[in-house]
């Protein structure tokens, strides 16, 4: 029995006793028992052609403190207002948590792994939704790495081996070679400093314990017999990568970390969050990327943009656009 199948199970189990637990409860009129966790791995079917997709949540994170993560520090008032404005919650930024999944025939692909199971019952969905739609790990024949933080490529991991064994794991080389140079260079990123020397040494071993799955790709390399094309989008890290999508004539961009707000990093393009490692490429990259979607009126996806994260850039001034997110449909 898999560790992956054996989980599942012990949260139907898990399930189950709750259920128990707050019937008893109720009956007795004694307080009811605190709530085990909600697992919601939501799961939205769409096409780009003729491939099959998914969009899928790993669950949310909270960022705080909310505008402390944005900078420049002399716009946040006017980031706090527009938050205000929106009705948006004002204690964190909601960080969502999205993985694309495609399927053509035999062939699946997925695009980063979210956080990996355990540890959080907030994120770790993934698998779980994997399940529902019969797609068992061995199944994935392809494994796309954006780029190295804990959201992304922890889940391509698990019981130090990896995740999805049959599957050709891709990356750029840019990006390996930030995290294996002896002192990667963090100097530009806001992030907090302290945390740093661990998610070296994490991400290190995750890619040796990848490494025999290992494939780079260059700019504008394409697989997955021409659907799939990477394209480096540097600054968030040095090895960023987007994915463009296409099939008989439709089309995706995966933005992946070029956004990590709905409203934050889209109503003024020079705006960054602490993560970015380098801010001032990673604007540079913004900017093109999204005069070129708007221009040619892309389909996006956004790795942390509200689920299922599907969407087009509207325009609203220089260096300011909308997101327009597309409407959930069941069906044609
Ligand atoms: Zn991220």
């Amino acid at each position: 029995m898999s560790s992956h199948s054996w989980s599942r199970r012990a949260f139907l189990a898990s399930s189950a006793a709750l259920f128990s637990q707050a019937g008893t409860a109720a009956a007795q009129e004694t307080p009811a028992p605190a709530a085990a966790p909600f697992r919601n791995p939501s799961i939205y079917r769409f096409n780009i052609g003729e491939i099959e997709a998914f969009s899928i949540s790993d669950g949310h994170s909270l960022i705080r403190p909310a505008m402390g993560m944005m900078h420049p520090e002399i716009d946040r008032p006017v980031m706090q207002k527009i938050m205000e404005d929106n009705f948006e919650r004002l204690d964190g930024i909601p960080l969502y948590v999205n993985i694309l999944v495609l399927r053509k025939g035999k062939e699946v692909a997925i695009f980063d792994a979210g956080f990996g199971k355990g540890g959080n019952s907030n994120w770790g969905w993934f698998f779980d939704a994997l399940d529902a739609i019969n797609i068992k790990r061995e199944d994935v024949t392809a494994a796309f790495l954006s780029h190295a933080h804990i959201d992304h490529i922890a889940g391509f991991v698990l019981n130090d081996a990896i995740a999805f064994p049959n599957a050709e794991f891709y990356c750029t080389q840019e990006e390996l070679d930030f995290w294996f140079t002896k002192e990667p260079d963090f100097s530009k990123s806001k992030r907090d400093k302290g945390e740093l020397p661990g998610l070296t040494r994490d991400n290190r071993k995750r890619f040796d314990i990848l490494k025999p799955n290992t494939k780079t790709l260059k700019h504008g390399s394409s697989v997955w017999g021409g659907d799939i094309t990477l394209e480096l989008a540097p600054g968030h890290t040095a090895g960023h990568a987007i994915f463009r999508i296409q099939s008989k004539g439709e089309s995706l961009l995966h933005i992946m970390d070029l956004a990590h707000h709905h409203l934050l990093m889209f109503e003024n393009v020079n705006w960054t969050i602490a993560f970015d490692h380098d801010p001032e490429l990673a604007v540079v990259t913004r900017k093109k990327v999204y005069a070129q979607a708007l221009s040619e009126k892309t389909r996006l996806y956004g790795f942390h943009l509200p689920w299922p994260a599907i969407g087009h850039l509207g325009p609203k001034s220089a260096d300011s656009y909308v997101w327009i997110p597309e409407r959930f449909s069941w069906g044609s």
